[in-house]
């Protein structure tokens, strides 16, 4: 005898979670998650947990300070059960050439939704305050250091390089397993139920979802069926006969014990913005370069190596990311790790932070783990209806799932109950695919995306 469920959602990672929780808060009953694996035990226990709302698209900024928003709002309703901080993002450059385009990137994002933009280049009389410990979501927009010495004079843990550094103000941290956990916590407490199985097809007739079928062997008749299967958008996507436009990179991450205490524990997450060359000695170079799988590690490698503290101003723990090598690839299971990574990302850090050579000759034990951004040609997420009537996806969230979810599964939820919709909503729904022009446009770009 099948069973049946009003909606069920395949996937039970932050995206899911989300939705599940939004979805039930709107209204909906009779709603069922199903995941294969335990709750948010796949992508979403890998990122660095990071949000900003500064993006260079104006409907991602839009999506963001929506989604930051509900996150605040959740944070208080909680007692900030999932510890949300404002410490920001601080971008950082020594390229002197760097600072006008900085500065015009900046100006555009804050008229397009990122907030005010206050610029600082003398010492006195300023107005900026670096990071600090405590969560302040009054801070919005950026602060911009131009001069070597005020970037020195507030961040003095950075390279005497450093020409400017960019501080983007809503933005900060926050624990995902403890967001994921309330979001689940929230759907189930309004009837939301839990099914650990496996999708394994989706009856689809007369053009419209009839019924999910599992691995145990169980149906579920349902008309409204919803993908949020993460690195398995694609395969499931195919399951209703759609091809989901999407593909998976490897990225990695590294926790060490920084006992030197080279990052400050009240750090606001720090990125290096300019390309740059490792500092390997004569011996060291020489060696690298004549074998083809390591003469990569010679070469220019791209921008964007960060860091951030983790835990409390007890711990000693810092994350290290850098997206040196992207690799696309099928997603497998455990990810298929570097060994060097966390020593190039910790000697990439090293230019931006210089005490980090402390550690060259003898690297901290690292932790390293990884996972998949699963993304768009654009970088953009897909979030609404499919061709598919009652077939609907959320997902393809990149690099910025956990900093979206609310907002995502608040935009499902309204896709599906027929709420009203943002002017993001067009830009996310999946249907944008249907227009050949859109579609073009795209090809014909060859940058990565615009994130
Ligand atoms: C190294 C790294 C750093 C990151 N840093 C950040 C960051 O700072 N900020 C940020 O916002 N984001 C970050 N991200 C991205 C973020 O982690 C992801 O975008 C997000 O976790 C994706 O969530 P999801 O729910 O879509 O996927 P997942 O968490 O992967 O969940 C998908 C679920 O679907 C289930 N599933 C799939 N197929 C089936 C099936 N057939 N039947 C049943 N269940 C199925 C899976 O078991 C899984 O549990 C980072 C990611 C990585 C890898």
């Amino acid at each position: 005898m099948s069973e049946t469920a009003h909606i069920v959602i395949c996937g039970a990672g932050i995206t899911g979670a989300a939705a599940a929780c939004f979805l039930s808060q709107n209204g909906a009953r009779d709603v069922l998650l199903i995941d294969e694996r335990p709750p948010l035990s796949l992508t979403s226990d890998r990122s660095t947990e990071c949000f900003r709302n500064w993006w260079p698209d104006p409907s991602m900024t839009a999506l963001m300070n929506r989604s930051i928003e509900l996150m605040e709002r959740l944070a208080q309703e909680s007692g900030n059960i999932f510890h949300l901080n404002h410490r920001g993002y601080l971008y950082v450059t020594a390229d002197e050439s760097q600072i006008a385009p900085l500065t015009s990137r900046s100006n555009i994002i804050s008229k397009q939704g990122g907030g005010e933009l206050r610029i600082h280049a003398t010492i006195g009389g300023d107005d900026y305050f670096p990071a600090s410990i405590e969560s302040d979501p009054t801070l919005t927009g950026a602060d911009l250091l131009i001069g070597k010495e005020i970037v020195q004079r507030y961040h003095p843990y950075l390279s005497r390089h450093a020409v400017a550094a960019l501080h983007v103000r809503r933005a900060g941290w926050l624990s995902a397993q403890q967001l994921g956990m309330h979001l689940l916590e929230s759907a189930r407490q309004r009837g939301t139920r839990f099914l650990s199985d496996r999708v394994t097809s989706v009856e689809v007739q007369n053009g419209r979802v009839k019924a999910v079928h599992l691995d145990s062997g169980r149906t579920i008749d349902t008309q409204i069926f919803v993908n949020a299967a993460g690195p398995f958008l694609k395969e499931v996507g195919s399951m209703l006969g759609l091809e989901v436009p999407v593909f998976n990179e490897l990225h990695m991450k590294a926790a060490i014990k920084d006992s030197l205490q080279v990052v400050p524990r009240n750090a606001p997450l720090l990125i290096w913005d300019d390309p740059q060359s490792l500092a390997w000695n004569d011996e060291e170079r020489e060696i690298l370069s004549e074998e083809p799988s390591t003469r990569w590690m010679t070469d220019l490698l791209p921008a964007g190596v960060h860091t951030r503290p983790e835990g409390g101003m007890d711990s000693q723990t810092i994350l290290m990311l850098w997206e040196y090598r992207n690799r696309v690839m099928q997603p497998v299971w455990p990810a298929p790790l570097d060994d060097t990574f966390a020593e190039i990302a910790l000697r990439g850090l090293a230019v931006m932070v210089p005490r980090f050579k402390e550690y060259f000759d003898r690297i901290p034990h690292p932790q390293v783990d990884g996972g998949y951004y699963t993304r768009s040609r654009e970088n953009l997420p897909l979030i609404g209806k499919t061709e598919v009537e009652g077939a609907y996806l959320i997902g393809a969230v990149s690099g910025f799932g956990i900093m979206s979810a609310c907002a995502a599964g608040e935009l499902l939820a309204n896709c599906i109950l027929g709420g009203s919709l943002p002017d993001y909503a067009q830009t996310f729904s999946p249907q944008r695919y249907l227009d050949p022009e859109y579609v073009r446009k795209w090809d014909e770009l060859t940058d990565d995306g615009q994130l």
